[in-house]
Formats: C-alpha cells, structure tokens, sequence
C-alpha cells in the first residue's frame, strides 16, 4: 500500500534561517502539497549550547512571509506533539534505554580530557569496534564499577555500537543506492547525561519514527549522516517503516566553487537570509530578501530553480504550478550555483506582474518619506508607477525613477544640459509654451503628441534637441517614460509651469 505522505522541514534554531534551508523547506512543502499530504514543523532544539534567541519565531515568520504552509507544528498544533524536541525528553529517555538493554549502545564515562588525550596519542582516533575496549565505558569496565559511577552521579553519554565491515546501503531517491563501509563510521553520542537530552541522531531518527515520516527531504550537507540512521532505524528494529531519503544539492558560491555562505552575501552584496536578522549577540544585522525588496513569490519561483527544474524551459511558475510539476526526478545531484543576476530578473518579471494600484500601495510609504503623499489620489500614484514599472527591479527604485511625478525638478542634469540646451532652446521652449496653451488638455496623450510633432516638422526643428530639452525641463533629466504618458498625468497647468521654470533657471553652459 501506498504510504501516506508525510515531510518534515526540521530546523535547529541556531541563528537565522538560511536560504538553503528555505529552500528545503519549500522542497518539503511542494512534495507535501502534491501529493495531499502532511508538512511538519519540527524544531530541533536539543543542542542547548547553539541555541540562539529569537531564530525559532524567525523560522515561523520568514516560511509565513513565503508562503510555506505547515500543517503540523509549534504553532499549529497536531496528534504527533509536541513539535519541539526540548520538549520531548520523556520520549527519548525509554529509546535510549532500549538501545541499552538491546547491546546496540553502551554507556561512556571519557572525560572531554581523556578523549583529547587519546587523540594525541593516537593519529587520526576515532572511537569505534577498533578502540572502544581501550576506553571507559560500560563494554571494557566491569560491571560493578559501571554501576558505582553511574550511583555516584559521574557524567555519562550513550553511544551507539556501530558493528564494523558491513555495507550500508542509503537509498536517496535522487542520487540512487549510496553504500558506504561501516568501518568508517565512530560510535556516535545518541545521548548526554549532563543534558539529559538525546542528541540530534537519535533524536532526529525517533522522531521520524513517531510522527510517521514517509519522506526525509533534507539538504545534502546531512547525507554523511544517513548512514547512521539507516542502521539506527536497523537497531530499533524499524527497518520497514524507515523514510525515503531525498538528499538535495548543495547552493553552490555564485563563481560555483564551494558552498554558498554570508560571506558571499556580504562581499557581493546580495542577501543570504530572508528576512533581514538582528543577531542578539553582536547586534550585527544581516539583510533579508523582504527589506532588501524582494515580493516573496519571485523569492520561492527562484529559490525552486535551485537544484530543480520543469523539464523544459519555463521560469515563471506559480505556487500551483510548481506544485503540480515538482518531482525528484529533475532534482540535479550536483550543486546549484546561486545567481544572484537571476534572483533580481525573477522581482522585475513579477513586479511587472503586480498591478498598479497594488504596486502603488506598496510604494506609498516611500513616497510619504519624500512628500506629502496625501496630495495625490491613489489613481495618480497608480498611474504614475504604471508608466516607469518596466524600468526598476525593486519597490525602492521607484522614488528614482517617478520622483518627477510628484515635484517639479529642482536641479537639472549638468550632462544633459549640456547636451542639450542650445542657444535657441529658450527660445524653442517659449514657442512650445504658447503651442501647448493652445491644447484644450492633456488626457490624450496622442492628441498631445501629433500637435507638438507637427509643430516640430512644419517649423524643420531637430526632433532631438527640442523633445530632450522639453524632457529636461520637465523631468529634470534626459529619461524616463514616454513624454506624453508623462504630460498627460501631470496635466496642462504643471506641464506647462516646469517648462516656464526651466527657461528661467537653466543657464547655457560655459563653453
Ligand atoms: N536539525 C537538522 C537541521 O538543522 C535537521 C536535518 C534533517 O533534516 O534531518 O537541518
């Protein structure tokens, strides 16, 4: 019978969360929602020495913002709780006594001291079949003395008794069969007296276990790990019901050598995050996809080209879309290099996408941070941003590209008018004036046109000089979007005011 899907995007809240990691998130949700199944949230807390305040609501804000549902978790409840591991001691406690009383672990009394000690004395140690006899713990000392230092309260861990020489076989439903030597395996900590916590193996595997995980969809920084669960699952004796492994590629540096990190984001200037962090240590801030603005569909349409790919050629996908086409099948083994080029391209395409009036409300707290907003009616802001929307990647790049809809220039390109404001430009501009006094108003912007272009070819002015310095009085600059979309949205009385203005103020270059 087929299982019942059932994924898990199961953080550790041990700072921000990184793009990779909403990318896994996204991946585990897409697969979910496929296939009408369960998403998980599963905090991974039990390493109290890496947690970090505030990360846990920042998993839960940014997968919000993103639009990532869960459907079991912290915050939203379910019949497998609780979704915090911190919280689930009591569970892991009777695992781990199973694995006792089975012979699959053992007791161990090394001092974080002893252990270093080993380590100069023997290259390269690794505590497994080959040196475990050698060392303090419950299969080298007698029993007695086992059971005198546990009652005295000494500090213990439990670890894991990997049997040397066998094949384990992971099964990763994108890279295949991937089988490695169990001799090259240590004996893990599954768990630590001094925190009477589990560690994150075996909590992570038990865990699965409980909440009847079909698939573990994870990144592939985690494959080494694999191998370790998959005998883990053995010595619990859940074999049969272990997860499907999906272990994806790695983001890779945008010059595709090594793993993605802040660094890169810092050098180059890009975020790494999705939403901008406040570290509770340093202060320092690091910036996010949202402040930086970023709309979060063109953030998830990016971050799913990232290691996978529809088949064919399309980019633009939307959440159904990509839902109904996600498969492991076009999941790359090799890692994904991260184009940061990319990521702006998918917020121009999708802000050209967004309608006026709601790009117009998405700009208005800027435009209130320059001007009065309350001065112009929503239709106008519409408008306005309607006409320069081909030309910005971002929110913020709207203010400099429609600033002129909503103040008269106050300087005036040194370039351009250089280039443009002739000797008889004053006098060009005075004719224009008297021409556009006589049109009855602006709101055919055709209209507007064929009466100036007449003007312009009956008299044999050069098209150029007269539009661009035309263009400059009234926009400050030699660009932006068409003149009479512009004339027609500032309407007869401003159009013809900032011509007036810029003969008065711009003087003809010295030569
Ligand atoms: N807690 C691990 C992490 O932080 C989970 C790895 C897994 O999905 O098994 O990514």
């Amino acid at each position: 019978m087929e299982r019942k899907v059932r994924v898990r995007f199961a953080p550790s809240p041990t700072g921000p969360l990184h793009i990779g990691g909403v990318r896994t998130a996204l991946y585990n949700y897409l697969f979910a929602r496929q296939h009408g199944g369960t998403m998980i949230l599963r905090i991974e807390d039990t390493d109290s020495n890496r947690f970090v305040p505030g990360a846990e609501a920042y998993i839960n804000e940014s997968l919000r913002w993103l639009g990532i549902g869960i459907d079991e978790g912290v915050a939203e409840g379910g019949n497998y709780g609780p979704y915090k591991q911190s919280e689930r001691r009591d569970i892991y406690r009777k695992y781990v006594k199973q694995l006792l009383d089975d012979g699959k672990a053992y007791i161990a009394f090394d001092t974080p001291e002893e252990l270093e000690a080993k380590r100069g004395e023997i290259k390269n140690f690794q505590y497994d079949a080959s040196t475990r006899m050698s060392m303090r713990n419950s299969l080298a000392l007698p029993a007695e003395e086992v059971q005198r230092l546990i009652d005295a309260g000494t500090n213990y861990v439990v670890r894991f008794k990997i049997e040397p020489g066998r094949n384990v076989v992971v099964h990763d439903l994108i890279r295949g069969d991937v089988t490695i030597n169990s001799s090259i395996l240590d004996d893990k900590v599954l768990y630590k007296r001094a925190d009477d916590l589990p560690t994150y193996h075996l909590a992570n595997i038990v865990d699965d276990h409980l909440m009847e995980v079909s698939h573990v969809i994870r990144g592939e920084e985690w494959l080494p790990s694999a191998p370790l669960h998959v005998l883990l699952y053995e010595a619990f004796g859940w074999a049969d019901t272990q997860p499907e492994f999906v272990h994806l590629p790695l983001l890779l540096k945008p010059d595709g050598k090594g793993k993605l990190s802040k660094r890169d984001g810092d050098r180059l200037g890009f975020p790494v995050f999705p939403l901008e962090w406040h570290d509770p240590k340093s202060g320092e801030i690091s910036s996010g996809y949202r402040e930086s603005g970023y709309l979060p569909h063109a953030v998830v349409n990016f971050l799913s080209l990232l290691g996978w790919n529809p088949g064919d050629d399309r980019e633009i996908m939307s959440m159904d879309e990509l839902i109904r086409d996600f498969s492991f099948a076009h999941c790359s083994k090799s890692g994904a290099k991260f184009d940061f080029e990319k990521a702006k391209w998918f917020n121009h395409e999708y802000l050209m996408a967004t309608d006026d009036a709601a790009l117009a409300s998405l700009f208005k707290p800027i435009l209130a941070e320059h001007v009065d907003a309350s001065q112009f009616t929503d239709e106008y802001i519409a408008a306005a941003v309607g006409t320069v929307k081909n030309r910005i990647n971002f929110v913020k790049d709207l203010w400099a590209n429609a600033a002129f809809y909503f103040q008269a220039p106050v300087e005036y390109a040194a370039k351009d008018v250089k280039k443009r404001w002739k000797e008889d430009t004053p006098k060009l501009m005075g004719e224009l004036i008297t021409l556009l006094e006589g049109v009855a108003d602006f709101s055919d912007a055709a209209a507007t046109e064929a009466t100036v272009m007449a003007w312009i070819k009956g008299n044999e002015y050069h098209m150029g000089n007269v539009m661009n310095a035309f263009r400059l009085t009234v926009v400050g600059e030699c660009k932006g979007p068409h003149m009479f979309e512009i004339t027609r949205l500032l309407g007869k009385e401003e159009t013809i005011a900032r011509i007036k203005r810029g003969v008065e103020v711009i003087t003809l270059p010295a030569e």
